[in-house]
């Protein structure tokens, strides 16, 4: 039984993410925690993580962010929805605020950017399909496998739900992709596992994917282990799944090595050619690697809207007049 607390949350909303491919748009946590539950989920490890059987509302979202945009002069041109949690998550009440934060940013002009693995239900389409050229959607999805990602994502929508709104997202207009992140190598980046799902995202609509793998937090490096070897009903690659593979260490974590990466991500890229989907590399987690960035929150912004997105955070000279949405 999942508890929702609750809570008013303080003014400003409309703040930069560290992440820093994000870092030219603000961000917004409709909660703190996350139901989902990922077991490979980073905020775990937060001190404010309020535990896996609960989250934090911030009920007031929508309120005060319609205040804050009436107050500025200039608006940003893209908010995105979550760097910390989900906004889709299958709890009614954080529903009720997604939607109405959403609604209030895109009835004041400012897009909206989003990556989930939750439930997008009837009444986002029908709110997305008002405005799609304002939504940039990315769906998190590793496994056509039921059984397997419902272990690596207790709560999250199945595989078929997934396809399903991202089907429903490209036919509204919503330029969608996909999020292979993170691949498990030798197990949800076996070719008798990435290929059909490869095909039923191209089927889905997708034409471009981003993809990154597996980071290894010290904390969770036993759960994973014992994990993923009890998942008998996934042999391809169980065997091999070897942790000595994870050796560039990074904040305490790991990795699998750079050399081995570049050469999986060289592979997936010629697996999505076949099947027409674009794969580019997380940057962010995979730096030096050469590759073009993922595009997390949507394409990059107009350089007005760029030099204004600074502006706003301190970081430049404000953009000529007119550069603002
Ligand atoms: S959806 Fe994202 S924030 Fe939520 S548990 Fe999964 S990884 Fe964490």
């Amino acid at each position: 039984m999942v508890e929702v607390l609750l809570r008013k949350r303080k003014p400003p909303i409309l703040t930069p993410s560290r992440i820093p491919c994000l870092r030219q748009f603000p961000t917004i946590n409709i909660t703190q925690g996350c139901v989902l539950g990922c077991v490979y989920c980073y905020i775990q490890g937060y001190s404010n993580y309020p535990g896996p059987e609960r989250v934090v509302l911030y009920e007031n979202t929508a309120e005060l962010i319609a205040c804050e945009l009436a107050r500025k002069r200039r608006k940003p041109c893209r908010v995105y929805f979550s760097p910390s949690s989900d906004a889709f998550q299958p709890l009614p009440e954080v529903q009720d605020v997604s939607f109405r934060t959403m609604a209030v940013l895109l009835d004041s002009g400012v897009e909206v950017a989003f990556l989930t693995k939750g439930f997008v239900g009837h009444r986002f389409i029908r709110l997305f399909s008002e405005t799609p050229h304002m939504i940039f959607a990315q769906v998190g999805i590793t496994t056509l496998d039921e059984t397997l990602c419902r272990l690596l994502e207790p709560r999250a929508a199945g595989p078929c739900e997934r396809l399903e709104a991202i089907a429903k997202l490209n036919q509204i207009g919503v330029r969608t992709t996909a999020r292979l992140d993170p691949l498990i190598p030798d197990v949800t980046d076996a070719t008798d596992s990435i290929a059909p799902l490869l095909d039923a995202l191209r089927e889905a609509g997708v034409k471009s994917a981003a993809a990154s793998y597996l980071f290894l937090r010290p904390r969770f490096t036993a759960r994973m282990k014992s994990l993923l070897v009890s998942v008998s009903a996934t042999p391809p690659g169980m065997d091999a799944w070897q942790y000595q593979k994870f050796s560039d260490g990074c904040g305490g974590g790991r990795m699998i090595g750079s050399a081995e990466r570049h050469r999986r991500f060289a592979r997936l890229r010629a697996l999505g050619k076949a099947a027409g989907i674009q794969i580019a590399p997380c940057l962010c987690k995979n730096p030096g690697l050469g590759w073009v960035g993922c595009a997390i929150a949507g394409p990059p912004p107009s350089a007005e809207q760029d030099g204004l997105v600074q502006h706003m955070f301190g970081f430049a000279e404000p953009p000529p007049a007119g550069g603002m949405v």
